[in-house]
């Protein structure tokens, strides 16, 4: 009789290197089903916003022709997991299934469904580690409590030992088992009318090969990362968080591949730590998401229930589409549109622009970029937004105001990242590139800017809109 098969399913991990549950699969030498669930969002899993769903067509189809070049297929199936999953073990007759394991409590729960379901249908196998450096349960404080301050959560995760070293991807794969699967073009993950994907489409080449390549590459670059990883201006960082987001690569192999490029001497030991810092904050976020489940809607400090937002919905607006005035703020934000990612200290700008300067509260601004990065991630979106509105956990000070003119002279000090972006004042002198209103008249025509026309005059004065932000903080008294 034929071997039953072994279900591999495949989630926020669309790889086949340093994929713990395929090599769980494998182990058995039996035949393959891979299937990816698209869930149908009725179980409290967030679906995903328009440029991820974007990301995951492209990330799909990469993963189905890597399976295919290795003999296997992808099989897709829509639904509700904690029902896909078991019917198609029934359907299959599969033995086993094997899937990474996540951290977020709506997701748990569904794999302890799943897992219930399966031992009732005589299945073995079960969830692995994989989608992070280590897993929540491992790092707690000294009274067993979970840890809210980055520092000394990244300290005992680094002294638990070196995390778990990646493993190779499988050089061979059993073959597959013949199951209809759902064809990828009907799910409409991607736009069609307006096709506003031709910038992501420009930017990004998506897949677990194209994240190797742009580790790799990154790596031959990273000297200066410690310094420059602020300039919006410069290539400074890796631009991996989409890959990292839906798993096309390993938090494990990027770790141990930038230490050992440091140990080997081909990056600067002080540019690697801080890139590996930077990936410890992606794993606090999660260890954030699994202890504290609401961190997407409600606020970590409870005080900033009562703080008085504004209801803005033309400040909102204009904040969106990057016409608010203040040009590292609005090229962070048409950077986002086009391209689906922002840089990082600009997304703090940004981020603080919204809530600060215009006091409208952080959870807007969390569902906008929920909807337009590739990268959109339930854990960092929601403790970076809450990071900024100083509502979360380790957060900036609430008193911090991003005086965006200073942070743009600061980290775009030529203004080619506001010229890129903001080509319409692109014409301004460096002196006035992130402060278009201190212009003369002269200087404008020049220029070829004419303000509250060509672009916007700011939306808000900034020593204004600062003063009425630290009024408002006082009435919450943080
Ligand atoms: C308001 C706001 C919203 C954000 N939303 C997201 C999000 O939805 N998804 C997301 O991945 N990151 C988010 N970030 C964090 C950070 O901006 C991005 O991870 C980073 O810009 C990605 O670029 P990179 O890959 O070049 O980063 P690098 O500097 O090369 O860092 C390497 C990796 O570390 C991780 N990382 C770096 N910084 C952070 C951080 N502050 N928090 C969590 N992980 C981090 C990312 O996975 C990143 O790919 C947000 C930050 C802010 C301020």
């Amino acid at each position: 009789m034929a071997q039953p098969p072994v279900i591999v399913w495949f989630r926020d991990d669309l790889r086949l290197a340093d994929h713990p549950a395929l090599h769980a699969a494998l182990r058995t030498q039996q035949p393959l089903v891979c299937v990816y669930v698209m869930d149908d969002g009725s179980n409290g899993v967030r679906p995903p916003g328009g440029a991820s769903r974007w990301w995951l067509a492209q990330s799909l189809r990469a993963l189905a022709a890597d399976l295919s070049a290795h003999g296997q297929r992808l099989i897709l199936r829509r639904g509700a997991a904690a029902s896909v999953i078991p019917a198609l073990a029934q359907d299959s007759g599969a033995s086993a299934a094997f899937w990474t394991r996540r951290y977020d409590q709506p997701g748990i729960a569904i794999d302890n469904q799943v897992i219930e379901r399966l031992k009732t249908l005589g299945l073995s196998g079960g969830t692995c580690p994989g989608g992070l450096l280590a897993e929540p349960h491992r790092i707690a404080n000294q009274a067993g409590a979970p840890m809210k301050v980055f520092t000394p959560f990244w300290k005992r995760l680094l002294a638990l030992g070196d995390p778990r070293k990646p493993l190779p991807a499988p050089q061979a794969l059993p073959p597959p088992v013949n199951m209809s699967s759902e064809h990828l073009d009907d799910w409409r993950l991607e736009p069609m009318h307006p096709d506003w994907a031709v910038g992501l489409r420009e930017c990004w080449s998506v897949g677990e090969a194209a994240a190797r390549v742009r580790l790799s590459d990154f790596l031959d670059d990273i000297k200066g990362y410690k310094d420059h990883r602020d300039r919006p201006d410069m290539l400074a960082t890796s631009r991996l968080s989409p890959h990292l987001r839906f798993g096309e690569i390993s938090p494990n192999e990027i770790f141990h591949t930038a230490r050992f490029a440091a140990e080997a001497g081909r990056a600067n030991g002080a540019d690697t730590g801080k890139f590996l810092s930077e990936l410890g904050w992606r794993d606090f976020s999660h260890y954030l998401l699994h202890h504290f489940p609401d961190l997407a809607t409600k606020n970590f400090n409870a005080r900033f229930d009562a703080f008085p937002w504004r209801d803005d919905s033309a400040g909102l607006r204009a904040w969106q589409r990057g016409l608010t005035g203040y040009p590292v703020v609005d090229a962070g934000m048409r950077q986002l549109w086009h391209t689906g990612w922002m840089h990082n200290r600009v997304r703090m700008v940004a981020a603080s622009f919204l809530i600060k300067h215009l006091l409208i509260d952080w959870r807007h601004g969390e569902r906008w970029f929920w909807d337009t990065l590739v990268d959109a991630d339930p854990a960092s979106n929601s403790a970076s937004w809450q990071w900024v509105a100083g509502s979360g956990a380790d957060a900036a000070p609430y008193f911090r105001i991003f005086n965006p003119v200073l942070q743009g002279e600061k980290f775009d000090p030529h203004g080619a990242y506001v010229r890129q972006w903001v080509p319409e004042i692109a014409g301004l002198p460096d002196s006035l590139i992130h402060k278009p209103w201190r212009a003369s008249p002269l200087e404008l025509v020049e220029a070829g800017v004419a303000l509250g026309t060509t672009y916007p005059a700011p939306i808000v004065d900034h020593d204004t809109a600062r003063q009425r932000a630290l009024d408002a903080l006082r009435t919450i008294r943080v």
